[in-house]
């Protein structure tokens, strides 16, 4: 048997029509800015795509690329003018931030409806309450991407692999509250083998090229990898792609899977932070 392969750049391209198909209707433009600090070339890389990405959907766009060695307090007080500015509904600050900077403070100093990347506290918090309001682009990506596939997620045994504030932790969440059963692996969890190989719907997000190989995958199972892991000039995730294809029902691809949807769901998070702002007060 071979895998479905899950398309995440045909997904996402339907769903950023769909959202510049709403910004046509739209009497205020949605505003979103982006912020980086500094020249990490991945970063870079990042923010360019997220401000083509807006461009593309006909947002208005502010970018600030701030010097690396920029203090903390400089920081905070951009990011007070973007939580004061009515033109502005969506505040992207891009990770990791220069080492002098605590990146937890300056998460939390975005206002909870302007935070479209779903990282403050609050919003984070909101996810064990179910009240949702921003959640994590790449965890929405990864429910999106499974449902895609006609899986019922309900009653369905997920492992998640990883256990981050941004990626593993909210997964988790999100499929918990789908009524999936959870189990969460991570850096010490012994033979994670023994727990994958059970998962019908498997998640995988370390940053481990070729983590999870063919052996630890149950027969059938959708396989969801959000790794990044650079090898000379290719990009792989953290399954081993072409092995574990021949055994899992589903699979998404890296480049061209979890990637794409990411990008799409924050283009999707910046049109509910349009909505969110209409309903407080400013
Ligand atoms: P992170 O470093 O914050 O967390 C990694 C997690 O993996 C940790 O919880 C750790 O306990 C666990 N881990 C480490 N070694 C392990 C091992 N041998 N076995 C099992 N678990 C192990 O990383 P993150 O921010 O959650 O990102 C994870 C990966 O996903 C990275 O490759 C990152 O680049 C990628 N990512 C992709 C997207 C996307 O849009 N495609 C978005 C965010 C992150």
């Amino acid at each position: 048997m071979s895998a479905k392969i899950i398309d995440g750049n045909k997904i996402a391209k339907s769903i950023i029509e769909s959202v510049k198909n709403k910004v046509k209707s739209m009497k205020e433009k949605p505003g979103l800015a982006l912020v980086m600090v500094g020249n990490n070339p991945a970063s870079e890389v990042y923010v360019n795509f997220k401000e083509k990405d807006s461009k593309e959907a006909e947002f208005y766009c502010e970018r600030y690329n701030l010097d690396e060695k920029t203090g903390e307090m400089d920081l905070l007080k951009l990011i007070n003018e973007l939580n004061r500015n009515p033109k502005i509904h969506g505040v992207l600050v891009q990770l990791p931030l220069p080492k002098h900077i605590d990146e937890k403070l300056v998460t939390d100093s975005i206002l909870p409806h302007k935070d479209v990347d779903g990282f403050t506290s609050l919003n984070l918090g909101n996810l064990l309450s179910e009240k949702t309001i921003l959640a994590p682009a790449t965890a929405i990506a990864v429910i999106k991407l499974i449902e895609s596939t006609g899986t019922r997620i309900e009653g369905k045994n997920a492992v998640v692999v990883g256990r981050s504030n941004i990626v593993g932790k909210p997964v988790a969440l999100m499929l918990l509250e789908k009524n999936a059963t959870i189990t969460v692996c991570h850096s010490k969890t012994k033979n994670i083998a023994e727990y994958t190989k059970k998962a019908d719907i498997l998640v995988v997000a370390v940053g481990k090229a070729n983590l999870i190989k063919k052996d630890m995958v149950k027969e059938g199972a959708v396989v969801i990898d959000v790794g990044i892991n650079r090898i000379g000039n290719k990009l792989v995730g953290d399954v081993d792609f072409e092995n574990v294809k021949e055994i899992a029902g589903f699979i998404t691809p890296v480049p061209g899977g979890v990637g794409p949807m990411t990008r799409a769901m924050l283009m999707e998070n910046t049109l509910k932070a349009v909505e969110l702002s209409s309903r407080v007060l400013q």
